[in-house]
């Protein structure tokens, strides 16, 4: 449903990318397949129903591809990758799709009869302002350049503040309980090489047991995991250096022509992201 959403209302930002789980045997191969062509049966069906335009389906439907058409595509392959099999996905550039949205809400009109938005960055949310009643009436926001100070009125406040939610929840009710763990996603950047700029790899069945991408990103290739919990929630999480020793070691796995340290090596840049 997402990917629907965002393809069919900024297919700008957004292109079909392939990707490839390889396999060691024709069973695996098989299985994945089945796998994939629900998946791809799911989507396409989803997107007759939500797509609000013309836009035609973007997507092929998943294939299985052999060791000749795998070492093709990818260099340093381990040899005993014998079957590949590639479906397509969506990959979006969420930096400007985020600048995107925020600047379209400030459109006077852009949905009928409605004004656009007053929006602010480098502003942080301190307190709510309340009625007589105990009913939230307002906020009390920080402009964190100057420090100074506001109120606005308001009827409503969504609180969007991913992984601090629960913070701000316990502004309004010191007594209610936490919602929310925080996941943390690291992500290392490694050359091209690694990557086809067509293709990336999936990697299904880790030690343990999460997914890792290597998808191409700028010219270069972006590999990456997430859904570990992390126990603080900070806008400042430090990346561990057993994530990147766990990428590497894994990467080991389809690229023995390259050792973990070698591999280590040649990581350009690398991050680390809280979500929930
Ligand atoms: C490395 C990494 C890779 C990921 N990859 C993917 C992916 O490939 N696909 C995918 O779908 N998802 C991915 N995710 C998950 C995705 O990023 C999150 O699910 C998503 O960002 C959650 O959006 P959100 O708006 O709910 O929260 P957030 O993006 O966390 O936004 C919360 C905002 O609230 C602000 N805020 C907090 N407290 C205050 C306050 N007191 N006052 C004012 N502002 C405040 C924060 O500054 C922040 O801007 C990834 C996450 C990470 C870390």
């Amino acid at each position: 449903m997402e990917r629907n959403f965002v393809i069919s209302n900024a297919d700008y930002l957004t292109r079909p990318t392939c990707i490839i789980l390889p396999c060691t045997n024709i069973f695996w191969a098989m299985f994945y397949y089945a796998g994939l062509m629900i998946y791809h049966g799911i989507f396409k069906y989803g997107w007759h129903r939500t797509c609000t335009n013309d836009y035609q389906f973007p997507f092929r439907r998943p294939k299985i591809l052999n060791k000749k058409a795998m070492n093709k595509k990818f260099k340093f392959l381990n040899p005993d990758i014998n079957y590949g099999v590639s479906y397509q996905d969506g990959q979006f550039d969420d930096v400007r799709l985020c600048l995107d949205n925020i600047l379209t809400a400030t459109l006077d009109e852009y949905i009928p009869g409605m004004k656009g938005a007053n929006i602010l960055n480098y502003t942080a949310f301190k307190n709510f302002t309340k009625n007589g009643l105990g009913k939230i009436n307002g906020v009390i926001l920080q402009d964190q350049i100057t420090k100074k100070e506001f109120t606005v009125k308001t009827r409503c406040v969504v609180n969007c503040t991913g992984i601090h939610s629960d913070q701000i929840r316990k502004i309004d009710d010191p007594s209610v309980e936490p919602r929310m763990i925080a996941s943390e996603g690291t992500h290392v950047i490694l050359p091209g090489e690694y990557v086809n700029k067509n293709h990336g790899l999936i990697l299904p069945a880790t030690e343990d047991g999460r997914v890792i991408f290597v998808l191409p990103y700028q010219d270069k290739a972006l590999v990456g995991t997430t859904d570990n919990i992390y126990p603080e929630k900070t806008n400042n999480p430090k990346t561990d250096p057993n994530a990147l020793v766990f990428l590497c070691r894994e990467l080991q796995k389809i690229y023995p022509l390259r050792t973990e340290d070698e591999l280590r090596s040649k990581i350009i840049s690398y991050w680390t992201g809280l979500f929930f």
